[in-house]
């Protein structure tokens, strides 16, 4: 394809025990990172957590405290922005008003000194690759959201960055662009194979379009790793509660005698079978996290049999969602649970108001915290 032609090669990022102070205040608290070649790296946090700063340190526009930040394998702390090779999409894309699209996407280029030939050759192949081409006469203001942040997007790859960077990238979007934008992104992304990192505060964003997610929390790093493990094995209880809001119960981890284990709630009555118990495996007060859709429920008839494996509980609610059933639960003087039961799993007989009792889905991962 023609996008091929002019393909950028990846290169790697790392970041070395980088520390940012506003201040008394860290911002950045010693993040170590390293980014592969051509990999998609989603910054993700809540607000304040840091990832901005992080960004802006990558991008030379902050000059960090501590710590080393190398692209390509060059230490890059005492370049400027333009001399990094890092391109940056802002949240408010900060297109030039007076400008149009054309003359805003050849802008870099045109700063740098190349020929008008080099120059409208690499704004017809950017406004195309964003799929832009037909706008090229307009001017900012005349254009939607979606489309200015195409702008914006061509303009920063017209110079050829080796690193994209993009802050909040879809804030001003609302949900369906949003996701058109991600895919699109992630397509012209993995084409040019350009190294690339993302700030987002969305989940579902980070999820969908990273290779790796880095959760940071209050300035620290709490987990770097692929959107299923961070999902699946959140390594923090952070992780566990910002990323999925999963199930949280104090108790005791006890090991059995078969080499599983048992999670003993502290408070209520539950007792629940555990084979692999992460990231913590130590006997003795816990804290337990199970994402909604990884539990399973039955109905407890009346008057049958208690059950002490298990949550027992009552159902609260019943709310459809898409393709699945999210159950409210609550209990006697205990935190009260979700989950999430697909349709395509045949769905249970059970209402409002009835007994039930609660269990980790066969193979499902749960994480246990030590407390
Ligand atoms: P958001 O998603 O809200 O943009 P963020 O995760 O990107 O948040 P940062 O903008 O990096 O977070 O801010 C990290 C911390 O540093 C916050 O506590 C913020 O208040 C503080 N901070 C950011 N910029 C400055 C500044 N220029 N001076 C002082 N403190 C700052």
């Amino acid at each position: 394809s023609k996008l091929g032609q002019q393909s950028l090669s990846g290169v790697s990022v790392e970041l070395e025990s980088v520390l940012h102070r506003y201040g008394e205040s860290i911002a950045v608290d010693r993040v170590d990172l390293q980014i592969n070649p051509g990999e998609l790296v989603a910054l993700l946090g809540p607000s304040g957590c840091g990832k901005t700063t992080l960004l802006r340190i990558v991008a030379g526009l902050i000059t960090q405290t501590g710590g080393t930040v190398r692209i390509g394998g060059q230490q890059v702390d005492r370049l400027a922005p333009n001399e990094r090779g890092a391109g940056i999409v802002f949240q408010s894309y900060a297109l030039f008003p007076h400008m149009t699209v054309e003359k805003n996407v050849g802008y870099g280029l045109r700063a740098r000194g190349a020929s008008e030939r080099e120059v409208n050759q690499t704004v017809h192949e950017m406004l195309e690759m964003v799929q832009m081409d037909a706008y090229a006469r307009r001017y900012p203001r005349e254009l939607s959201g979606g489309q200015q942040q195409r702008v914006a997007l061509a303009r920063t790859l017209a110079v050829h960055p080796r690193v994209l960077l993009l802050d909040e990238p879809f804030a001003a979007l609302d949900k369906n662009l949003r996701l058109d934008m991600q895919i699109e992104i992630r397509r012209i992304q993995r084409e040019l194979g350009i190294t690339t990192l993302i700030v987002t505060h969305d989940q579902d964003e980070a999820m969908s379009m990273a290779d790796r997610i880095a959760v940071m929390n209050a300035g620290v790093l709490e987990q770097f790793d692929s959107p299923e493990a961070v999902y699946d094995r959140p390594a923090t209880r952070f992780v566990a509660g910002f990323v999925g809001t999963a199930n949280m119960i104090e108790g005791l981890l006890v090991p059995r005698a078969d080499g599983m284990y048992e999670f003993q709630e502290s408070e209520g009555q539950a007792r629940l079978a555990i084979r692999h118990p992460g990231p913590c495996s130590r006997p003795g007060s816990v804290l337990f996290a199970a994402r909604p859709e990884h539990l399973a429920i039955e109905p407890v008839e009346a008057g049958g049999v208690y059950r002490v494996d298990g949550l027992m509980a009552r159902v609260e609610m019943v709310l459809p969602l898409g393709p699945s059933l999210v159950y409210e639960l609550s209990r006697q003087d205990a935190p009260g649970i979700k989950v999430v039961v697909p349709r395509t799993h045949g769905v249970p007989r059970i209402a409002v108001g009835d007994q039930v009792v609660a269990r980790v889905r066969d193979g499902s991962p749960v994480s246990v915290f030590a407390d």
